[in-house]
């Protein structure tokens, strides 16, 4: 298989970010803590064991980090409870495309054709 580069140019703030002083700490927890910033922190969801956020920094249109509330390093430190809420959180993405030059589609076109025709019904589109 032919390894292909994927341009991202947006990601260099988050890498450049890794090395941060000022950044030190787990975002996750940072956010966890700080409810009232949840819309500027683009966290989804809180629930009793896991913490939705979207992604700054995504590889796919609508990629959400899903994580324990509770600071782990390892997936393997996380009780069954926390893991069994991931799994029901989790959605139909992942990382093939990252990892397995596939890409997966989540939505089916006539659901996105419905989709799009009330957006543009919304906002009069096209405005010509
Ligand atoms: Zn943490």
């Amino acid at each position: 298989m032919e390894r292909k580069n994927l341009w991202a140019p947006w990601r260099i703030k988050y890498i450049q970010g890794l090395s941060d002083s000022s950044k030190t700490g787990c975002f996750i927890c940072h956010n966890q803590e700080s409810p009232q910033d949840d819309d500027k922190n683009l966290v989804l969801w809180r629930t009793k064991k896991s913490i939705v956020i979207i992604n700054r920094f995504p590889y796919n249109n609508g990629h959400l980090l899903i994580a324990p509330v509770r600071h782990i390093g390892e997936l393997d430190q996380a009780t069954d409870e926390e893991l069994l809420e991931m799994i029901k959180l989790d959605g139909d993405t992942n990382f093939m495309s990252v990892c397995s030059d596939t890409k997966v589609i989540s939505q089916s076109l006539t659901e996105l054709l419905e989709q799009l025709k009330q957006v543009s019904k919304e906002h009069n589109l096209p405005g010509l």
